[in-house]
């Protein structure tokens, strides 16, 4: 007899190909395609604190439903809260059991543990966000990794990473005595949020095409581009990773084909590497969205300076590097990771303000903001993480700028007011001569701030605050 099953989508999974629980479902009998509307991230005011990358998902799931109608399905698009209409739906649908993509947050942990105890009928998660299930490498000593080199050699000698799944040519149409009652998807204009549209389009084709223009126009070239602010040298692939347009595996399959074995693909799957680093370690350690990975920074003392804030938010630091940053994120809810790297570690070690404070900002702003991801950049770059940046290794934004922006693009782009300074001073503006300032329309102070903090001082101030907090503490700067 066919089964039916609830594929449940929840917004990590926005594809049809390369999804396990789908196959699964399709490979039983009768398939329920779901996706919860559900209150947690949908209720307008919540929906407002993330509007980026709600325009994402909003359009990856209108993709979604598009692609399941095409092949002779449906999308029922419910509103209500997970815990209760998942149930519900299984109980009317007469549904035998419900599939659905792992997720590795804490909080989608204890949804999950809810809905499998109300369920009363199995509920079967597969993996699907990463490339091998979050927490499966231990060391010799059966603890997780906690040091990336080691997870990647280990990952590399063991983790077989097959072909993914074509999407499913047909798919069988819902039972007809499965009714609910469904409601559009929501136009961001409903849920009070301004589209913006600078932003990527979402959807899984939007990613396949992507992935596509990457692998001619920049795959190749990766190592020596990708750390270039001013270039487009990456995939920009993340929010499609996020919400599941395109999966894990299906960027490893390509980039390793189109570049087999090159430095090259090396590099590029590298970072896809530290993504399973990122994501094994929040699931190992949950109680890292609260708190440093590194004890000893328990209790450091942090700022609270709300201009200094403000400036950097607004990006009016003085440092146009940091400052092109902070427009990026505001412009286009994207920012270039080396770009993300001088900024947050702007914020925490020049200006000595929380990095929690700006894990928040970037996670409400960024289109491909993930929680996993984000926790391991702000650690890292506060240098509390886990294999993190060493506290004592604070850039200068000076330096990062005419190394990774050498001809001042990035800079140009973003900070306009700075759009004529010659290329030998756009990076530190205050230090150019009057006539040079002149010239390029550059008032300090007036169009454009002098630095709000000096490097030098800034540097020495953090080394020491830290050096002496970090102190009460022999494992401070140690990896437990
Ligand atoms: C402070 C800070 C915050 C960050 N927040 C996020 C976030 O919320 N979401 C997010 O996806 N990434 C985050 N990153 C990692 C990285 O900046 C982005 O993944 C990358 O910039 C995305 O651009 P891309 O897709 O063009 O990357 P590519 O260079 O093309 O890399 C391909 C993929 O590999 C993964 N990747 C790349 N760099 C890293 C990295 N350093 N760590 C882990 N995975 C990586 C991403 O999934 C990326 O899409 C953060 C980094 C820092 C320093």
């Amino acid at each position: 007899m066919s089964t039916r099953t609830i594929v449940w989508f929840r917004g990590k999974d926005l594809r049809i190909s390369d999804h396990a629980p789908l196959r699964a479902a399709l490979a039983a009998g009768d398939v329920m395609p779901l996706f919860v509307l559900d209150p947690y991230f949908f209720a307008p005011a919540r929906a407002r604190e993330l509007p980026h990358r709600m325009q994402f998902l909003l359009d990856s799931l209108s993709a979604l439903e598009a692609a399941l109608a095409e092949r002779g399905s449906r999308l029922f698009v419910v509103a209500g809260k997970s815990v209760e209409v998942v149930p519900r739906l299984t109980r009317e649908w007469r549904a035998d059991r419900v599939v659905a993509q792992r997720w590795v947050e804490p909080f989608a942990r204890e949804r999950d543990r809810r809905i499998g105890d109300e369920l009363g009928a199995a509920f079967q998660l597969y993996e699907g966000e990463t490339l091998m299930p979050p927490g499966t490498l231990r060391t010799g000593a059966g603890r997780p990794y906690s040091v990336f080199s080691q997870f990647a050699r280990v990952f590399r000698e063991t983790v077989v990473i097959g072909g993914p799944w074509l999407p499913p040519r047909a798919l069988p149409p819902v039972p007809s005595d499965v009714r609910a009652d469904t409601t559009a998807i929501p136009t961001c204009e409903q849920l009070g949020i301004q589209r913006n549209p600078a932003l990527l389009p979402g959807g899984e084709r939007a990613a396949h095409a992507r992935l596509q223009r990457f692998l001619r126009d920049a795959a190749s070239a990766y190592p020596e581009r990708r750390d270039r602010m001013d270039l487009a040298g990456t995939s920009r692939l993340s929010a499609d990773l996020k919400f599941g347009t395109i999966s894990a595996r299906q960027v490893w399959t390509a980039v390793d084909g189109a570049l087999n074995g090159t430095p090259a693909a090396r590099s590029f799957l590298n970072e896809l590497v530290w993504r399973e680093f990122s994501h094994s370690t929040l699931w190992d350690r949950p109680e890292l969205l609260e708190r440093p990975f590194r004890p000893g920074f328990e209790g450091f003392p942090w700022q609270h300076d709300e201009e200094l804030w403000q400036a950097w938010v607004d990006g009016k630091t003085g440092y146009p590097v940091v400052d092109a940053a902070a427009r990026q994120l505001l412009g286009e809810s994207f920012v270039h990771n080396r770009a993300r790297m001088i900024s947050a570690s702007f914020l925490c070690k020049h200006l000595l303000i929380d990095y929690r404070r700006g894990e928040a900002h970037y996670l409400k702003h960024l289109t491909d903001g993930d929680w996993a991801q984000n926790n391991a950049g702000w650690q890292w770059s506060a240098g509390c993480g886990c294999d993190a940046q060493p506290y004592f290794r604070i850039f200068n934004p000076f330096t990062q700028g005419e190394k990774f922006d050498p001809e001042g693009d990035y800079v140009r782009r973003w900070v306009p007011e700075l759009a004529k300074m010659p290329t030998r001073y756009i990076h530190n503006p205050a230090e150019a001569p009057d006539a040079v300032l002149r010239e390029a329309g550059v008032w300090l102070d007036q169009s454009y701030p002098r630095p709000v903090v000096a490097h030098r001082l800034a540097r020495e101030r953090f080394l020491a605050v830290a050096s002496q907090h970090l102190k009460r503490d022999p494992r401070a700067s140690e990896a437990s």
